[in-house]
Order: structure tokens, then C-alpha cells, then sequence
């Protein structure tokens, strides 16, 4: 879908998170024909360079990170013209009158990227406004970590509430950019055949696993206060386990399914310690042990954690929802995956197999949606039953040019240009999974919980296996 001429200042644009996503995602977007003639992209940030020092710093990045796509000749150079830079303290004034000389009167969308730390939202939103670069059309995109916990967070969004409304503020969690994810919703409100069996009388449990090769790396010193529950678990998990598990909407469009997504997190239960369990790497034969990668020989903070959880609404009461994320797992990998319950009876001879349909919703690698239906074997073997997978595969389709389909990225960027909403997360839902999360990482801190070790390229503790054989059931291979 064509977007409108747009200004869209990055705002920590010489960072991390801009060079690897955010630029090289919107030179893909170029690519694709979806930037409007008239649309710019101005990267500011506090590195005194000038205009031509951006686009050379840009093009490498595009390079490095472009993910090996490159458009028609000539294509690079015609989006660096798109490219502007102005060198701005959030803090102080320096850079704010060349921004406003910048920004045009002409164009409907102004965006401003937050790609810098949290604590300079607040004045980065104050300075926007005291420079009349923000009316009630503009737009922020705002990167996580949005608070630490409950009170970090409400604080946040009192702060950009001061000088943008709700439908203005865009928080990104790029899970929620993920084809599949969308794709999630297509399959289960797209088609009659799903939604009767989705509730607790047709499954047995689901299970969300978010499974990261990688150790901290260089953010040691931030994920050491962080851990996974704060990093992975109070956001992306659990804005899977929303969409898996929220009632349909009403219609699709922000509202409705955000409504719908904050029921979900206001009916999970409180969760007992003992349906927790968090684990520490342990040294691999190439990497150090987590405590060692972070610098803290007494470190406490979990780099897993496996737990088991519970809605109590009408749909849910009573299915176990499985939670896994950690790093250093033996493969990078980020799936859903649907459980039904057993045939309550069987007209077939018993086989030893345990028949019986698994939904798998693939968010990488390889995106895809698998059912695994339960077939005769084909041959003259006699009825004898077989599973098979039935593939909703969709990535070679996607591919613009054959190659990979939209990053996260890219779609959501382009979704803040067209003034979508509805795969951000909504202020309240932020502080709704904080006041659920909270209360876990303070019983921990309260009772001095030390995470158990777990070996690098494992899956995580063998006390997360026995959570889920305690209740006859075995975690899905990591793959
Ligand atoms: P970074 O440290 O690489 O870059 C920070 C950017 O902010 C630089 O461009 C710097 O010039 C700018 N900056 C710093 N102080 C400034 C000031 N006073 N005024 C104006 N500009 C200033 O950080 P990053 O890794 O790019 O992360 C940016 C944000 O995105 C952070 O909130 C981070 O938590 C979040 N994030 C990053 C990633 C990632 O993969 N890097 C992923 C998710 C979220």
C-alpha cells in the first residue's frame, strides 16, 4: 500500500539499532518502491558530522546490514539523497533550531524516531514541543526497554503524555512486525476452522518458546540488571501469549485488539514460585559463563527462565500456558506451538503413538505455520496411522525479489507512516504486564532465588524439563 510524503527524524541516528535496523530496513522499503517522492529521512544524533559524513556512515550500514539485497544500480545513491543530518543534544539546545529549519510545513507526516536511551524520551517529547516541531499529527516511535518495572514505566508514559496523546505514541516490539505473527492472527480469525477448537475444551496446553544462541555479548553490564523475565519475558513472550490467547475482536483495527490483548494480561494468574524456574549459563568449550560475561562473580540474574502459567477466563481456565526464553539454547528459535487434546476414543488398533494435532507457529527461523494432522499410511500396509505435517509455509511466496520477506522492521515503520497502530503496544497493556511481572522479580529478590546453572547449548536447567513432566508433558524440540 503507497504512503503518504513523510519526514521522519531518527533520533539517535548514528546508534546500534539504527545502523542494523532501522536504515538498512527503510533503504529496503526504497527498494520496493514504497517511498513517496518527497519523503526524508533525518538522522540526528549527538556525533558532529556533516550531511556527507552521514550518507558515507549510512551506506556502510546499509551495506553490512542490508542483508546482502541491493537494489538496481544507482539505487544506494538515490536513497542517500533522501538523507539529511543534524547534529542535536536531547538535553541541551544545541541542534534544535537547524532541526526546525529542516522540517517542512508541506508534508503530512512528521515521525520521530526514539532510538535512544529511555531516559532522554522525556526530553527529547518536552524539546519537540518547545520547538514547535510536534502539532497533533506527529507520531513517536518509542524502542524498549520501556521501564523496568511498574513505576519506571508509568513514569515514561507520564512523561511523553505531557505533550503527545496515546494515539500519537507508538511503542514498538518488533515480534509484533513478524509476518507470522500477523499471520497468526489470519489463521485463527480468517477461518472457520480453528476458533470452535480454540478453548479449553480442544487443547491441552500451548507452549511459547523464544530460544537464543547468543550470550549477553556486549550489553553485559545492561542485561545484568535486566535478566530474561524483564528482557524477553514482560514484553515480546508476553505479547505472544496475547495474541494467542485473546478473544476474537471485534474488528481489526487498534482499539479492538488492543482491548482485547489487555483482558488477556488483566486474567493471568499470580504465578507460584514453584511453576518457576530460572537458570545461569554455564561456560561453553568458546564462550564464559554468564557471571563472567556480565563481570559479576555473585551475579543473580537469570539468562533463562521456563514457567507455567494460567488465564483464568472462560476460554482458559485450567490450560497450562508453557513459557521458555534464554540465551546460549542450543538453537535459535521462536515458536508457539498449539497442543490439542488426545481423541477421547480411538476405532483404530493402538500404535504406541501419541496421534495427535500439534499447531507449530514458526517466527524464526523460517517463518511458518505447521499443523500436524494424523493420515493412513499410503500403501498396502493395511490402517496404519501416519502424522504429517500440513505446511502453511509462506516465505518463498513472500519474497519481493526471491529474497527474504519484509523485516520487522521495515513493516512497522511503514505501518507508523500510515498511521496503524494496531501492532504497537498500548500504554496500559505495558503497565498491565509490568504489574503482572513485578511481584515475580520482587519474590526472587525478596528471597535471595539464585538461578541454577545450565550448560551452554542446553536447554535451560533440568528443572525446566520436570516442570512440565510434574504435569506429563514434554517441552517441544528446540530446532
Ligand atoms: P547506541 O548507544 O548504539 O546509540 C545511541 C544513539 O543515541 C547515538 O546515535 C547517540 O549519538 C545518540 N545519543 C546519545 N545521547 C544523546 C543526546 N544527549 N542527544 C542526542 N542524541 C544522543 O544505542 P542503540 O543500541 O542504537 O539503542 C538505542 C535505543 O534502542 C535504546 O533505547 C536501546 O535500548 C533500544 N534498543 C536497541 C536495540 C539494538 O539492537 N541495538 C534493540 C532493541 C532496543
Amino acid at each position: 500500500i503507497p504512503v503518504e510524503a513523510f519526514d521522519l527524524v531518527i533520533f539517535g541516528g548514528t546508534g546500534d539499532l539504527a545502523r542494523r535496523k532501522i536504515l538498512p530496513g527503510l533503504f529496503r522499503r526504497y527498494c520496493a518502491g514504497q517511498m513517496p517522492d518527497g519523503a526524508r529521512v533525518i538522522g540526528a544524533a549527538r556525533s558532529d558530522m556533516d550531511a556527507a559524513g552521514y550518507k558515507d556512515m549510512v551506506a556502510d550500514a546499509i551495506r553490512e546490514f542490508g542483508g546482502g539485497r541491493s537494489c538496481e544500480d544507482g539505487t544506494l545513491d538515490a536513497f542517500l539523497d533522501r538523507l539529511h543530518y543534524v547534529a542535536i543534544d536531547a538535553r541541551g539546545e544545541t541542534g534544535w533550531s537547524e532541526l526546525t529549519d529542516l522540517m517542512r510545513d508541506s508534508v503530512q507526516v512528521r515521525a520521530y524516531y526514539f532510538s535512544v536511551a529511555p531516559s532522554l524520551f522525556g526530553d527529547l517529547a518536552e524539546r519537540l514541543h518547545s520547538h514547535g516541531l510536534a502539532d497533533d499529527q506527529s507520531r513517536i516511535v518509542v524502542e524498549k526497554p520501556f521501564g523496568r518495572d511498574l513505576q519506571t514505566a508509568r513514569a515514561l508514559n507520564a512523561s511523553l503524555a505531557e505533550h503527545f496523546d496515546e494515539s500519537q505514541i507508538y511503542r514498538i516490539d518488533h515480534y509484533l512486525g513478524k509476518e507470522t505473527v500477523q499471520n497468526l492472527m489470519a489463521v485463527r480469525f480468517g477461518n472457520t476452522l480453528f476458533e470452535p477448537l480454540w478453548n479449553a475444551q480442544y487443547v491441552d496446553h500451548i507452549q511459547i518458546t523464544v530460544a537464543e544462541t547468543v550470550g549477553v555479548g556486549g550489553r553485559g553490564e545492561y542485561y545484568d540488571k535486566s535478566g530474561a523475565m524483564r528482557d524477553m519475558v514482560q514484553n515480546h513472550l508476553m505479547q505472544l501469549l496475547c495474541l494467542i490467547a485473546m478473544e476474537p475482536p471485534a474488528k481489526f483495527d487498534p482499539g479492538a485488539v488492543r482491548d482485547e490483548k489487555l483482558k488477556v494480561i488483566r486474567a493471568l494468574d499470580k504465578v507460584e514460585p514453584h511453576h518457576i524456574v530460572r537458570g545461569q549459563y554455564a561456560a561453553g568449550p568458546d564462550n564464559p559463563d554468564f557471571r563472567e560475561a556480565v563481570g559479576d562473580a555473585r551475579s543473580k540474574t537469570e539468562s533463562f527462565v521456563a514457567m507455567k502459567v494460567g488465564i483464568s477466563n472462560w476460554r482458559w481456565a485450567g490450560i497450562p500456558f508453557y513459557l521458555r526464553t534464554g540465551k546460549r539454547m542450543s538453537a535459535r528459535s521462536s515458536e508457539i506451538t498449539v497442543v490439542f487434546k488426545a481423541r477421547n476414543h480411538s476405532i483404530f488398533e493402538e500404535d504406541g503413538e501419541d496421534h495427535r494435532n500439534v499447531l507449530s507457529i514458526r517466527l524464526q527461523p523460517n517463518e511458518g505455520i505447521t499443523m500436524k494432522v494424523t493420515i493412513k499410511e499410503p500403501g498396502p500396509g493395511g490402517m496404519r496411522l501416519v502424522d504429517v505435517p500440513l505446511d502453511m509455509s509462506f516465505a518463498e511466496a513472500l519474497g519481493e525479489d526471491g529474497g527474504d520477506p519484509p523485516d520487522a522492521y521495515e513493516r512497522l515503520i511503514m505501518d507508523v507512516i500510515r498511521g496503524n497502530q494496531t501492532l504497537f503496544m498500548r500504554g496500559d497493556e505495558v503497565e498491565a504486564a509490568w504489574a503482572w511481572t513485578d511481584p515475580i522479580i520482587d519474590g526472587w529478590t525478596a528471597r535471595g532465588d539464585v538461578p541454577k546453572p545450565y550448560d551452554s547449548g542446553s536447554n535451560g536447567p533440568t528443572d525446566a524439563d520436570q516442570l512440565l513432566a510434574r504435569d506429563g508433558r514434554i517441552w517441544r524440540e528446540v530446532r
